[in-house]
């Protein structure tokens, strides 16, 4: 959302109202015009321009992505290391029962936007 508005501001010089227009997939749908706050919106921007140097970084080959091992992306990519053990439920298990401790979310998987922990990884 606000990539396509600073597009806009950077091309016209003008910060527009951001609107969604949605349709629900139902039988019937159901219809809505929902406006973004500004407020919302300034804080996405914050936020991206925290992580524009990571993404940089991360483009030019310069660190590695930090996998969060439950997005799609992270399951198409993942290398067996070590075998796990059968009576792990889910990976959160697994990541509790290994060297990993999840204290903390410190920042998310720069592919799929889910939280990471910085601490627990190896
Ligand atoms: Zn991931």
């Amino acid at each position: 959302m606000l990539v396509y508005q600073e597009i806009v501001r950077i091309n016209t010089g003008e910060k527009l109202p951001f609107f969604i227009a949605a349709a629900s997939k139902e039988k019937e749908p159901d219809i809505e015009i929902i406006q973004i706050p500004q407020e919302w919106m300034d804080d996405c921007l914050s936020g991206m321009e925290m992580n524009v140097k990571k993404i940089i970084a991360l483009k030019d080959g310069e660190i590695d992505p930090i996998r969060c091992e439950m997005c799609d992306w992270c399951k198409r990519t993942k290398v067996l290391k070590n075998p796990i053990y059968p009576d792990t439920a889910d990976r959160r298990d697994l990541m509790e029962k290994g060297d990993t401790v999840v204290t903390e979310y410190v920042g998310y998987c720069l592919m799929c936007g889910k939280p990471y922990n910085i601490e627990g990884i190896i």
